[in-house]
């Protein structure tokens, strides 16, 4: 189609002609969405929902199919939002909107979202989310989610708070370069974790002994240790993380030392059975 010979006044009228008639087409396809659903008929024609039918018989895109299934049952309920699509108060996608809205407040009542709707009329996106959050005084919550995007990589959403997004943006300007979200996220969680150890290992190394005590033979060095947790981390008997111990594989009674190759991470009932088992008493 060739638009060039049309006046600029002509093309600005016939635009708004044909986006009337697109908004009057949307209806009619929402009404038809409406009686196939009606009717449940989808299943009859072999697909597995109304939404596999919009998709596949359709062939209406995901986020499009959803936009209409949502508004044709709405249409179902409210009948007098078609009016408002086709004059424009009210889109798709505002509608699906206050539909989720209504769904995570467990609002029910026709009036009640009847009245929303008319709050919402002539409203952008980011306007309706406004109102809509008016409307509760409670923040949304919103939903934290988890999407499959490649085999290595997944597309995350969090929720933040406005002071943790802030903290957030001041890290990122101290670190001063451009990171994408996945090494932020790494540098993040290997100074975390760095942190988690190191308390960890402080907590479990902390010697027993009482002031003045002199270092014993037996007593194994910081270093050593250092090195047993950073390898072992855990029990290495039955796993477990809780009270753990630096176990002389080869007891030091009988002539074992305090290398790395002779000591282990134990927790505190498997250290206390392997001492049994050895004959060797410990307190
Ligand atoms: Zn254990």
């Amino acid at each position: 189609m060739n638009l060039k010979h049309l006046t600029n006044n002509i093309l600005r009228m016939d635009s708004k002609r044909v986006a009337r008639q697109e908004k009057g087409a949307t209806t009619l396809l929402l009404h038809h969405i409406k009686e196939v659903d009606r009717r449940r008929l989808y299943s009859d024609w072999k697909f597995t929902s109304l939404f596999d039918w919009c998709v596949k018989d359709l062939g209406l895109c995901e986020g499009s199919a959803h936009l209409r299934i949502t508004a044709a049952r709405l249409l179902a309920d409210i009948p007098e939002i078609e009016i408002k699509i086709e004059n424009g108060a009210l889109n798709l996608s505002n509608i699906s909107q206050v539909n989720q809205f209504c769904r995570e407040n467990n609002i029910k009542d026709l009036e009640v979202k009847k009245d929303i709707l008319n709050q919402i009329e002539n409203l952008t996106k980011k306007e309706t989310d406004q109102k809509l959050f008016s409307l509760t005084g409670i923040q949304k919550p919103g939903r934290e989610t988890k999407k499959r995007i490649s085999d290595k990589k997944s597309k995350v959403t969090y929720i933040l708070s406005d002071d943790t997004l802030e903290a957030l943006e001041e890290v990122k300007k101290l670190i001063g370069i451009q990171m994408s979200s996945d090494e932020l996220m790494k540098l993040m969680i290997g100074a975390l974790k760095e942190k988690v150890e190191k308390n960890k290992f402080k907590q479990i190394t902390t010697p027993k002994q009482t002031k003045g005590t002199k270092v014993s033979g037996r007593m194994i060095s910081a270093e050593v240790k250092r090195k047993v947790y950073l390898r072992d981390k855990k029990c290495v008997n039955c796993g477990s993380q809780h009270r753990l111990n630096f176990d002389h594989l080869k007891p030091y009674a009988l002539g074992g030392t305090n290398t790395i190759e002779n000591i282990r991470l134990l927790c505190f009932q498997c250290n206390q059975r392997a001492s049994m088992k050895m004959g060797l008493s410990r307190r």
